[in-house]
């Protein structure tokens, strides 16, 4: 009898791994081993994270242990992945190789400040990178012993993940500085390469979400394109010219993890995957969320490939397409899903209240997008997802998905039927 058994590896359990894990167990049956790796055995999540630094959540409460996030019967390896063996099928840590039927790689990004000159040297000068959590605690503690002055929020270049982050970031600062007194001693300033804020959504949420700042007092710097940061002076060098700040808050450069680049997965930066299977051109190897680079169908009107933003909404849905293919092509069933690129993300905007940047993102000739005025309604849909995302009840998840896919994501995934 032949051995029919699979086994899938998922690699790197953030918010596309998770998904990804947790949706091949639902529906596979026992016999195919579903094993996820990361280096970390906390989940963290980001989408919370800027309330970590308001000082609205403990660091605690945005984070769970892998396993907790789990269904039964999924293997959770703690080790950081060395090699992917794409031609052997195989995946090594310190401990172990493993061999895939199935690989999915959903190993996020690297942050590398060291690519501005000077930003590494800033951090923890009254620079902090608010990307990882450990940035953000930092920050927390500078914002507390911050009475005024220059507030620069960065953004040091393109792509980025969550292109709503330091949008978001700088709003919450408004109503951060407003409830303790002290917004009128505050200069917020936003610097960035991007032309409009949420590039991906196109020019009238851009231009929304601007003016949302505008009137919040914010300056929004766009196409500043950062060249160093000098500590001792406290300045950032932008190409259009220098800036003084009391306060920076940077998103250091992204590059894809080491170990993919190695392996011969990225071409140059990110991993090419087609926009509807997340298949890479390697057989049974996909590639979700950040790492992975999804070229738009339409052309950005300077002539350069548009290409899906990175955020946790793509990572969760790609995911979900993902593993119902990956599903039905071992048990044997013809159908197969397609990612359409619908996506929606909540905009904190202080004050008890968000917006919501919803779209169709693989329309032509661009992105259909909208947005959703800032109401209490959406602030309490955005507390109500991150219930959802930390919860370990399966049973309050499958009501959430439930909801979700029917009135918010419906249309994520379109069916097609295969060939074979
Ligand atoms: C401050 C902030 C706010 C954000 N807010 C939002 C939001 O509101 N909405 C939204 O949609 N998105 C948001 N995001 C973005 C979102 O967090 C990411 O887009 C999402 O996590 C990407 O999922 P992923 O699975 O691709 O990668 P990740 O979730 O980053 O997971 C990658 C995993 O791979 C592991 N890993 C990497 N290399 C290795 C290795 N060599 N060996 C083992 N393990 C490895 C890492 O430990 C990590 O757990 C935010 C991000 C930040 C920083």
């Amino acid at each position: 009898m032949p051995n029919n058994d699979k086994t899938i590896l998922v690699l790197g359990a953030g918010v596309g791994g998770l998904v990804t894990a947790n949706e091949l167990r639902k529906k596979l049956s026992a016999e195919h081993r579903i094993v996820l790796i990361d280096k970390s055995g906390e989940h963290i999540s980001y989408s919370s994270a800027l309330w970590v630094m308001t000082g609205e959540r403990k660091p605690e409460e945005i984070k769970k242990n892998v396993p907790q996030l789990l269904r039964k019967g999924i293997e959770f390896i703690q080790e950081e992945i060395q090699k992917i063996d794409l031609a052997g099928k195989s995946v090594k840590t310190a401990n172990r190789e493993l061999r895939y039927d199935y690989l999915v790689i959903s190993l996020g990004v690297s942050l590398s400040p060291e690519a501005v000159p000077g930003l590494a040297e800033a951090l923890n000068k009254n620079a902090y990178n608010f990307y990882t959590l450990d940035g953000i605690l930092q920050a927390k503690n500078a914002l507390g012993n911050f009475s005024g002055g220059t507030l620069i929020i960065m953004v040091s270049s393109l792509p980025y993940k969550c292109p709503v982050a330091p949008n978001e970031l700088s709003l919450l600062l408004n109503y951060y500085f407003s409830q303790k007194g002290i917004r009128e001693n505050v200069s917020i300033k936003l610097c960035t390469p991007e032309i409009l804020p949420l590039g991906g959504n196109g020019p009238t949420t851009g231009g929304i979400v601007k003016g949302l700042m505008e009137s919040a007092g914010i300056q929004y710097n766009s196409q500043h394109v950062v060249q160093s940061v000098h500590a001792e002076k406290n300045e950032v060098v932008f190409d259009k010219g220098a800036m003084n700040y009391d306060l920076l808050l940077a998103i250091p450069p992204h590059k894809a993890p080491k170990v993919l680049v190695e392996a011969g997965l990225t071409e140059p930066d990110w991993i090419p995957v087609d926009r509807n299977s997340l298949k890479t051109k390697f057989e049974n190897v996909y590639a979700i969320g950040d790492a992975a680079k999804i070229k738009l169908p339409g052309e950005w009107k300077q002539g350069v490939p548009l290409m899906l933003s990175k955020g946790g909404v793509f990572a969760h849905y790609e995911a979900k397409v993902v593993a119902e293919n990956i599903a039905n092509e071992i048990s044997g069933k013809r159908e197969r899903v397609e990612y359409t690129g619908r996506a929606a993300c909540f905009v904190e905007t202080g004050f008890g209240k968000a917006g919501l940047a919803q779209g169709y993102f693989f329309t032509t000739p661009t992105p259909n997008t909208v947005f959703l005025q800032p109401s209490r309604m959406l602030h309490l849909g955005k507390i109500i997802f991150e219930k959802y995302w930390l919860s370990d009840s399966l049973l309050f998840r499958a009501l959430m998905d439930f909801f979700m896919e029917n009135w918010i994501y419906g249309e994520y995934k379109k069916t097609v039927v295969s060939s074979k």
